[in-house]
């Protein structure tokens, strides 16, 4: 179980400028939320809070019913993609799946097992001894799905994935995770600026404009009443 609560959270930054506003949003265990609105309003603030990279001003924030604000980032196993997915270029696919569980000093054995039941997932078993530089676009992107997944991770959550992908693979990847989401079942944070992307992926879709979370809601509520 690893549902999500920010309760009045608030994030003011060292500077003095609030960009989260008293946020308050429940995320479901196993569900799929997308964060949507313009550049600034706050997205990437909100989630690197759920990931322990920026602290909290003011608020809480619960992970499985247990408050994690002053929890370090590794012990809240959670899982983070961002546009710019740094893959280790010396190491083949399989290496790069298999680092986490490596770090992790979880036995070889079991760190194959794992790797290679990811690795299937996302379909990239015929890759497992290529080096990223071999890879396209969309396959480095999936290398660092199925890194970032290998950990069993209480939640995944992904920033703007996809803008670095051209249009087309874009539209592809859009659906490859989505049915992975569905497939694994983990608690999924995805954000973007893009409305039809938040409109087409996810379970339900939070709006989010200067600071301010402005609702949430399925894609086919919004649809029927923007
Ligand atoms: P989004 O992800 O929606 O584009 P961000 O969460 O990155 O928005 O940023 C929200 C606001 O907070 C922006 O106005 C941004 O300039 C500001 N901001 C982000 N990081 C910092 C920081 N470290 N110090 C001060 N302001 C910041
Ligand atoms: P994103 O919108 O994807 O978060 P940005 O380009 O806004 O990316 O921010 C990149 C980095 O710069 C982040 O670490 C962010 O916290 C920081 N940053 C953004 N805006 C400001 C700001 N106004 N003052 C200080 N740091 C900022």
């Amino acid at each position: 179980m690893a549902d999500i609560s920010f309760r009045g959270v608030n994030k003011i930054y060292p500077n003095g400028f609030q960009a989260v506003h008293d946020l308050d949003l429940a995320i479901d265990d196993g569900e799929f939320l997308v964060m949507v609105g313009p550049s600034g309003c706050g997205k990437s603030t909100t989630l690197r809070m759920l990931a322990g990279l920026e602290a909290i001003s003011r608020g809480d924030l619960l992970i499985a019913g247990e408050r994690v604000n002053d929890l370090h980032p590794r012990t809240r196993n959670i899982a983070m993609v961002f546009q710019s997915y740094a893959l280790y270029p010396h190491k083949t696919v399989q290496g790069n799946i298999e680092f986490p569980l490596r770090m992790a000093k979880i036995p070889t054995a079991e760190v194959k097992r794992r790797a290679l039941k990811v690795a299937r997932m996302l379909e990239l078993e015929p890759l497992l001894e290529r080096k990223p530089a071999l890879l396209s676009g969309g396959q480095r992107q999936r290398v660092a799905m199925a890194r970032a997944l290998v950990r069993d991770p209480v939640a995944f959550l992904m920033d703007e994935p996809l803008s670095n992908l051209d249009a087309k693979l874009r539209v592809q990847m859009r659906a490859e995770i989505a049915a992975l989401q569905r497939r694994t079942g983990t608690t999924t944070v995805y954000v973007t600026h893009d409305q039809v992307e938040a409109m087409t992926m996810g379970d339900r879709v939070a709006v989010f404009n200067n600071g301010r979370l402005q609702q949430v809601a399925t894609p086919q509520e919004l649809f029927e009443r923007p």
